[in-house]
Parts: structure tokens; sequence; C-alpha cells
């Protein structure tokens, strides 16, 4: 385990693909987004309300990993628009 900075560890503490309790009467309510400037998981209802934010796809960090704050500013860049 090397050094993460503390959205790593919400992420980490943040429990993903359970059913949004905001939109649980929609389909494809599992939270398997991360908005790094709310720092929580949000499903992707949520996600136009945080359409400004830098947002995180679980599976792509997963993938590629997030272990660093050039990762944070990459996916903010790609994800998180201007
Ligand atoms: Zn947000
Ligand atoms: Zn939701």
């Amino acid at each position: 385990m090397g050094m993460r900075p503390g959205w790593v560890a919400g992420l980490v503490a943040e429990s993903f693909f359970v059913a949004c309790p905001a939109h649980e009467n929609h389909k494809k309510n599992e939270r398997n987004i991360f908005c790094l400037a709310c720092c929580a998981s949000i499903c992707p209802h949520c996600a136009a309300a945080h359409r400004h934010h830098p947002l995180l796809q679980a599976l792509i960090d997963l993938k590629f990993g997030a272990d660093c704050d050039c990762n944070r500013e990459l996916w903010g860049n790609l994800l998180g628009g201007r």
C-alpha cells in the first residue's frame, strides 16, 4: 500500500453496485459511479446532477488503478469536462 489521497479512501469505503436509495424505483440504479467532488458513489440517474463534477466510473478505476493524484486529474479532465 502506497500513499493514497483521501478521496481514494472514500472510494474504498463507499459501497458500489448497491441500489441507489434515491432511485430505488428506477432500473439500472446501481451506484457504479463515484463523484470526486462530493466523495460519494452515485447511480446513473444521480449523474445528471453531478455532470459538472469530476466523475469516476468504478469499472474504469479497477482497470487502470487510481493510486495517484495524476490519475485524479486525468479522470477529472476526461470525465468531468471543464
Ligand atoms: Zn458531485
Ligand atoms: Zn441515484
